[in-house]
């Protein structure tokens, strides 16, 4: 039998079984055979000093706000197979009706993908919540809120109108009956509630004082959103989440006191997934520069040694980037702390990151990174073993890394529409060599040949995450 495509000489690094030699054969975009003997394909790939990775999966990427999805897509998926993500999952944040508008952006991303997606969906108004069904029918099954956007901090940009130029600002009103009917809606379905855990009141309060004493850089940033209400509003959360049998999946997790609360919280019995972010492994407050502002804040060295604790003795599930594609001029503001945006991208360096200051620091082994970046994403949303593994049958999403590769990040490597990166002019050791999805090459040697268009939607179903 001749296959399409054959992987010779790979160490191929298979989720909860370990690094396995073989020679991988791809047909039909499935993992097809795995053989120690000779195959036959009419692309063979030689991995030889490589290692073999399932493709990895980001659950965090927010795209379609600064430019529409229709370019969008387009821009942040080339950038995320620079990176080896082969699927990219989009925080969905609409100002209007899902019922009226989903249809339009599914539709915009299908022709402008050069990897597969999927969409999570944002909760900002009690309509929404009444919408939920509708998601669900459609392949959503991930639902996010906005604890942390309420009152003089409610404000924020939300997704474009696919094919326009016009960048929407909106206010949210996150309250407690919003949470509360979110939660018990998404259970109904069997879904999955996503909630930034920060206090508003808080943040309010906080800000207003740094500012108004003229307090500048990171450190301030931090200490105006501080992680002791993270704690506090995890505990919050985790509380109603427990009472309805809820899981939550918790992103952008970077503080020890957020890892205390989970910590505690899983004891009394909640059911929570937690995601950090590479950023909360590679960079403290004492990096002098705003274009590292973020929300949840970067906090201090010892949280993000906690961090990698953290991701070491499974506390934390998986990887997501919290990718903003956003450009410098438009982030820095009039340059000071208060004007900046938060965000910045990440697709790209995630595995970078976590070969170069993970695998190659011998923090974590090579297994662990294609757990977080891959198997457990899979699992969590639903897309496993669709996604998520290097089996027979599952889908060939496949990632060849090349450990000793070493490479100065800047952000044309990176081809995103960001024109910026918090890791310029950084040596990232470990890089993707090749990307491939569903058997289709879509970069190889740092050149995207994929095209738009070929990633496809995936709608994924509910399914139920006893505890
Ligand atoms: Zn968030």
């Amino acid at each position: 039998m001749t296959f399409d495509i054959a992987i010779i000489n790979a160490r191929v690094v298979v989720p909860k079984v370990g690094i396995v030699n073989t020679n991988i054969a791809i047909k039909d975009g499935k993992i097809s055979e795995f053989t120690p003997d000779a195959v036959q394909a009419d692309r063979m790939i030689d991995a030889e000093g490589l290692y073999v990775l399932p493709g990895a999966i980001d659950p965090h990427v927010h795209y379609g706000v600064y430019t529409p999805i229709d370019k969008a897509a387009e821009s942040e998926s080339r950038s995320a197979a620079i990176g080896g993500v082969t699927t990219m999952m989009r925080m969905f944040r609409l100002y209007g009706s899902y019922k009226q508008k989903l249809k339009d952006h599914l539709d915009a991303s299908k022709k402008s993908h050069l990897i597969d997606y999927s969409y999570h969906a944002s909760i900002l108004t009690p309509e929404h919540v009444n919408e939920i069904a509708h998601c669900v029918k459609n392949g959503i099954t991930s639902f996010k809120l906005y604890m942390n956007l309420r009152g003089e901090v409610g404000t924020i940009y939300m997704d474009m109108e696919p094919y326009t130029n016009k960048m929407i600002s909106g206010s949210v009103n996150t309250d407690d009956s919003l949470m509360q009917s979110t939660i018990r809606t998404v259970v109904h379905h069997n879904g999955i509630v996503m909630v930034h855990a920060e206090d508003p009141d808080v943040c309010a309060r906080e800000m207003a004082r740094g500012k108004s004493e003229g307090k500048e850089g990171l450190q301030a940033w931090s200490e105006c959103r501080p992680s002791k209400s993270e704690h506090d509003s995890i505990a919050k959360v985790s509380a109603w989440a427990r009472q309805d049998k809820c899981t939550l999946y918790l992103p952008h997790i970077g503080s020890s006191q957020a890892i205390d609360s989970i910590i505690s919280e899983r004891k009394n019995g909640a059911n929570i997934l937690v995601e950090t972010c590479p950023h909360y492994l590679t960079h403290s407050t004492d990096f002098q520069n705003i274009r590292g502002k973020v929300v949840p804040p970067i906090r201090s060295k010892e949280d993000v040694a906690r961090m990698w604790q953290a991701i070491k003795d499974h506390t934390i599930n998986c990887i997501g980037t919290d990718h903003v594609a956003n450009r410098l001029d438009m982030k820095m503001g009039d340059g000071d702390l208060w004007s900046a945006l938060s965000g910045f991208p990440g697709i790209a360096t995630m595995i970078p990151v976590l070969l170069s200051e993970g695998v190659n620091k011998g923090r974590i082994s090579i297994e662990r990174v294609a757990e977080l970046t891959s198997f457990n994403t899979a699992e969590i949303f639903g897309m496993f073993p669709k996604k998520g593994t290097i089996a027979i049958d599952s889908d060939a999403d496949i990632v060849l890394v090349d450990l000793k590769k070493e490479q100065k990040v800047t952000p044309e490597l990176l081809q995103s529409y960001s024109d910026y990166t918090i890791y310029d002019g950084m040596t990232l050791k470990g890089w993707p060599v090749l990307t491939m999805v569903r058997g289709q090459i879509v970069m190889e040697d740092g050149q995207v040949i994929g095209k738009p268009g070929y990633g496809e939607y995936i709608a994924r179903k509910p399914k139920s995450h006893g505890n």
